[in-house]
């Protein structure tokens, strides 16, 4: 086992953002901290989750001037949201309950206010210097297989839930 910190930077509050690699598996945190140690409160994302993160900014900063809701999956049941009627930004680890056909919410996320999702997006260059390999990072949208639809819905990062269209 290795792991290597690469960054940890302050976003609002107790939340910090964390790059860093665990067994050569780069991840992005985004976490609530107890004084100096990480707690269970907030989401390990994957290069290619914290890709989709970022090119959904602008998407999310749209819906939320126009007040909109959304429900954006980042991969592996991980979403950023918006719901109506709360303010703010959502980035959350949901899970599916068996036998259920909704994700459901849990306690490993991060509730952004609007001022806390600026100070968050306004971070987003600094968080990718230490990620050089950003523009290389393949969403899986990208690859050959998701082509079609079939090997979308046999991906376990875009459909994890393992729901089968009958
Ligand atoms: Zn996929």
């Amino acid at each position: 086992m290795n792991y290597h910190n690469r960054c940890k930077l302050h976003v609002f509050g107790d939340v910090y953002v964390t790059v860093n690699d665990y067994n050569n598996i780069t991840y992005v945190h985004v976490r609530y901290f107890d004084g100096k140690y990480p707690t269970k409160k907030g989401v390990a994302m994957s290069l290619a989750r914290w890709k989709s993160l970022v090119q959904l900014i602008p998407k999310i900063q749209e819906n939320r001037s126009a007040d909109q809701s959304a429900f954006e999956h980042l991969g592996g049941n991980c979403y950023v949201s918006i719901t109506d009627g709360i303010p703010g930004i959502d980035l959350r680890q949901f899970w599916m309950p068996d036998g259920d056909l909704q994700v459901k919410a849990t306690r490993r996320g991060v509730h952004f206010s609007q001022q806390d999702f600026d100070k968050f997006v306004d971070l987003i260059p600094r968080i990718n210097c230490y990620i050089p390999e950003f523009h290389d990072i393949k969403l899986c949208s990208e690859r050959d297989d998701h082509q079609n639809q079939q090997g979308l819905l046999r991906c376990k990062e875009c459909n994890p839930n393992e729901y089968h269209i009958q």
